[in-house]
């Protein structure tokens, strides 16, 4: 974490110092939470629609934190600890995170995209700590909060970052990729995701390519050849093509730099092939093909790194991934429950139903489908192409939750018969039915948008098994 006099970090925020007699106060550590101040370090209270931190700088003080930011037009500074006055609490946190990281000057790695980003950031932070020592992203703090608090958590001999960035809107990734200039940036696709605020998939596909904004000359971009907007936008002639940009496009296309050359599923995930590795075969403890693709980004990365064969081989089979993507879970009766509810979009549901499908089971492959939110005014045909996509020689049952995946439901009615396809919008109904439904040997995927909170119904199935 950050480790510096608090005359330093009013330098490194654009700050000043209520009283020079502070200057000398030690910080460890920055934390925008008041409920979570550990001993030493900056409080940074944050304004937003609902809540104003100021409100609690004063206790955070006298909880142990040893200095607090101040925006001026909050009236008088508490007392109780160094304060440092700004004229934007976040404008300061963004810029202390950025002036920290071009201290410690770590190589970064920035990864963006509609899906896939959190495990394409474990993948490659798999990969590189074998050689390296490597610091990423918790969790999915992501945004313009979670970026900077990912960076001032940093010690000061990381040798490389590797940082997601996430965006709902135009000019956030950008924003993020000038606070931490990639020297790698990392593209894993373009899908349906906020489509509501951005209004079209070309569009997402410039939002994702804001990544270059910050790129560092020469810097890399890998980025997915599968999806033609990335190449269009790239091609645009007032796209601003940063200083000696080396790109390397990955995925399923055989005119990718590096593509599957063989596939095949086993019990806890895949093993695969590519193109740049020849013979080389790789164990993913992870199911689905989009997984594979996820892994050629991480590959790429670990390469550019000067990675061995060897140790990519070791990191990708001892993967370890931020919980309920795709997390198989055996219960005790048998039973294997695919705990994907995460998050979901249509591009995202799709690749989480061809895992269902191609799992081996003896009993039922079951869906359990919720509500894919923020897709704008389009949701009800996306909701319908799912339907459509479920194949009934490979699904056998279909559990729809909320009123948009009632058109899943609707669309599949084409197809499946009568007696398969339940929908509901009640939880308690869905998780009564479901636990007289599932028996053991039986398969059960749960994909739903975040805001649906499906693990709920999982959790109550896994208990009752
Ligand atoms: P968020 O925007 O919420 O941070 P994310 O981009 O970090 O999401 P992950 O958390 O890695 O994405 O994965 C979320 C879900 O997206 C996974 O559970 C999986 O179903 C799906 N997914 C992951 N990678 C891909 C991919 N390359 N293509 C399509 N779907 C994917
Ligand atoms: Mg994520």
């Amino acid at each position: 974490m950050i480790i510096r006099t608090l005359y330093d970090i009013a330098e490194m925020c654009g700050g000043e110092l209520s009283s020079a007699e502070d200057k000398d106060i030690e910080i460890k550590g920055v934390v925008t939470d008041s409920r979570k101040i550990s001993p030493a370090c900056l409080f940074v209270p944050l304004v937003g629609d609902h809540f104003d931190g100021h409100h609690y700088a004063a206790a955070s003080l006298a909880a142990g934190a040893a200095a607090a930011l101040w925006q001026r037009d909050k009236g008088p500074a508490p007392a109780g600890g160094g304060v440092i006055l700004v004229e934007d609490t976040l404008a300061a946190l963004q810029k202390l995170s950025s002036a920290y990281l071009g201290d410690i000057a770590p190589r970064v790695v920035a990864v963006t995209g509609s899906n896939g980003k959190t495990t394409t950031k474990d993948m490659i932070t798999a990969l590189l700590e074998v050689q390296y020592k490597v610091h990423k992203t918790q969790g999915n703090f992501n945004n313009h909060i979670g970026l900077p608090l990912t960076i001032l958590s940093m010690d000061s001999d990381v040798e490389i970052a590797v940082l997601e960035m996430g965006m709902s809107s135009r000019g956030e990734i950008s924003l993020l990729s000038r606070i931490a200039p990639p020297d790698v940036a990392v593209i894993t696709n373009v899908g349906e995701s906020h489509l509501l605020q951005l209004g079209s998939r070309k569009e997402i596909a410039r939002a994702k390519l804001e990544i270059v904004d910050g790129l560092k000359p020469g810097g890399l971009l890998i980025y997915n050849g599968d999806e033609p907007l990335l190449a269009e936008v790239l091609a645009e002639p007032d796209f601003r093509t940063p200083e000696g940009l080396l790109t390397f496009r990955f995925g399923q296309a055989a005119d990718n730099d590096d593509y599957p050359t063989g596939l095949m599923t086993h019990s806890a995930g895949m093993i695969f092939t590519s193109q740049l590795h020849g013979q080389r075969a790789f164990t993913l403890p992870l199911p689905g093909q989009h997984n594979v693709i996820n892994a050629l980004a991480a590959l790429a990365v670990a390469r550019h790194y000067d990675v061995t064969e060897e140790n990519i081989a070791a990191g990708l089979s001892g993967l370890k991934l931020t919980g309920m993507r795709i997390e198989v879970i055996e219960t005790e009766s048998g039973l294997v429950l695919l705990n994907d509810a995460y998050n979901a979009s249509p591009t995202s549901m799709r690749a989480a139903i061809d895992v269902l499908q191609s799992m081996k089971c003896s009993g039922s492959r079951i869906a359990v489908l919720g509500d894919m939110l923020e897709l704008g005014p389009e949701e009800i045909m996306f909701h319908r192409q799912i339907g459509s996509y479920l194949d009934p020689k490979l699904t056998d049952d279909v559990f729809t939750f909320g009123p948009l995946a009632a058109h899943i439901a609707a669309a599949a009615s084409e197809r499946f018969e009568a007696g398969h396809l339940f929908a509901f919008t009640d939880k308690e109904a869905l998780i009564t039915a479901l636990n007289a439904k599932c028996s053991e040997k039986d398969v059960v995927l749960f994909k739903a948008s975040r805001g649906m909170r499906l693990e709920e119904v999982l959790h109550r199935l896994k208990d009752h098994s």
